[in-house]
């Protein structure tokens, strides 16, 4: 199957998102070099509007939408970055944003969604009731829903992100990048492949409920129970009935490799301590395969550090050494 998204999207994304999203840094880590021997960059994306990426996708989708689509709205079910990313993008654009979730999401993230401006709806106890309101809002509102990975304008969105890095690290011999749904792998993937074939790029999920790990095994998308982790945001499946991150990340990535959650807890804990960086834990995967050893590559090598929007209270028990698995991060 031929790779949907390629270059030429991913650049037309770049000039349609210019101004709305931030160029983000990428710095060189001084300890995580001296480790590796040879230069290790972080591309702190999680420094993003919004704490992460997701804005990127979310900006590009909502900027390539018709006068009509635009004056219904969008849609969406995420409560995570997906969510906060597409409020704040809507609100700068003038437009409403319905956002969906259950009676079961915790305050705090609702009412970070309801101040970026979103309008929030409470239906049901599971994200699957969430998303029939969705469906309910779509058909009879004629609201556009805009998924968080699995659309062409999405993942040339978070492509944007390879085309810095390629700019700011163009001898790049390895990109490290964070892996749920795959919107960022095949977007990054699809946009440093086409710049620079010879640049491997290797996702990094947790060992605990990693989906697209799972469907590349199986040869299909397959779905896989759900575990919490300390890596929240890579959570949920790849959907069985996927039409682009699964053949774009069979195609394109050269590796895939899964974290314990003490790995990805020593990588949070990196962060903190020798970068001085504030990280969630779907953002310290990088850094935690880099220090577990579980990549070792021959070059230079970039880290994709994707989010910042962890809870305060957990970041501090896991800096101080207190919790370090899932089941820990409940106490
Ligand atoms: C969504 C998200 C990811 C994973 O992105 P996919 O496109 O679903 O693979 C990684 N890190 C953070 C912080 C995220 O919010």
């Amino acid at each position: 199957m031929p790779v949907k998204i390629t270059l030429q999207h991913i650049r037309a994304a770049r000039e349609r998102i210019a101004g709305k999203v931030e160029r983000t840094p990428a710095v060189l880590s001084q300890s995580l070099s001296d480790r590796a021997g040879h230069p290790v960059h972080l591309k702190l994306e999680h420094h993003q509007t919004t704490g992460a990426f997701k804005l990127r996708g979310a900006s590009n989708a909502i900027a390539a939408l018709s006068l009509q689509e635009r004056s219904r709205g969008v849609v969406a079910a995420s409560t995570g970055n997906h969510g906060r990313a597409l409020a704040h993008a809507a609100r700068l654009e003038g437009m409403r944003a319905v956002i969906c979730m259950s009676r079961l999401v915790p305050e705090n993230k609702l009412d970070a969604i309801r101040r970026l401006g979103a309008d929030i709806r409470i239906v049901g106890n599971s994200q699957d009731d969430a998303q029939q309101e969705v469906d309910r809002l779509v058909a009879e509102e004629g609201l556009v829903m805009l998924p968080p990975f699995d659309h062409p304008d999405i993942i040339a969105g978070q492509g944007t992100l390879g085309l810095e890095i390629m700019e700011q690290v163009p001898d790049a011999a390895a990109v490290l990048v964070p892996l749920s749904g795959g919107g960022l792998a095949a977007g990054v993937a699809a946009a440093v492949k086409g710049v620079s074939p010879v640049t491997k790029v290797i996702g990094v999920s947790m060992a605990r409920g990693a989906a697209m790990k799972a469907s590349l095994d199986a040869g299909r998308p397959v779905q896989i129970e759900e575990l919490p982790t300390l890596a929240d945001s890579l959570g949920g499946g790849i959907g069985l009935d996927n039409r682009l991150t699964f053949a774009m990340c069979r195609d394109l990535l050269d590796d895939v490799v899964l974290l314990a959650e003490d790995e990805i807890a020593a990588g949070i804990r990196h962060a903190y301590e020798q970068e001085r960086e504030i990280v969630e834990g779907a953002g310290a995967v990088g850094i935690g395969a880099l220090l577990s050893g579980k990549v070792t590559a021959k070059g230079p090598t970039v880290l994709i550090l994707s989010g910042r929007n962890i809870d305060m209270a957990l970041h501090r028990r896991i800096v101080c050494g207190e919790a370090a698995t899932a089941t820990e991060r409940a106490a």
